[in-house]
């Protein structure tokens, strides 16, 4: 339900594990011995199990969902945007010469900026359209977080 914020959020580099196979009594319990907040749309589950740490997401858009979590958790802007997998939340690793030869798409592999894989699904990160169409939604969401480094006072 909450999976394009959680890539947000991992785009920003922040742990953020979701996995819609869990229980909701499975998704407590995983929070409580990970020391996680958990973020949930379900009131219900708010009530009955009583998350130790617990954020109610009430925005519908992305985005908006983004901002609340930044503004209520009082998360600091990173100094670098997407250090972490969209997909699997693994660290991402700078991709080699050969990596970077055979894996991005060779309209794409004189672009600069960083080339980054992920060493848990193998997905590889470069600046394409994609990534420049996510930093300009991110510094309308959150000005001056979209290059990473940047202040938000
Ligand atoms: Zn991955």
């Amino acid at each position: 339900m909450l999976g394009r914020l959680a890539r947000w959020l991992r785009a920003l580099g922040f742990d953020t594990v979701y996995d819609e196979r869990l229980s909701d009594h499975a998704l407590v319990a995983l929070a409580r011995a990970e020391q996680r907040v958990l973020l949930t749309r379900d009131r219900h589950l708010l009530r009955e199990l009583r998350p130790a740490a617990a954020l109610e997401i009430q925005a519908d858009a992305p985005l908006e969902q983004l901002r609340a979590v930044v503004r209520t958790l009082g998360l600091r802007p990173p100094t670098e945007l997407f250090l972490r997998c969209l997909l699997c939340n693994t660290p991402l690793e700078p991709a080699s010469a050969e990596e970077r030869a055979t894996l991005v798409p060779p309209a794409s592999r004189d672009l600069p900026g960083p080339v980054r894989r992920c060493p848990g699904c193998g997905r590889v990160y470069w600046e394409g359209s994609h990534v420049r169409r996510m930093r300009a939604a991110l510094d309308a969401a959150l000005p001056g977080w979209r290059s990473g480094g940047g202040a938000l006072e």
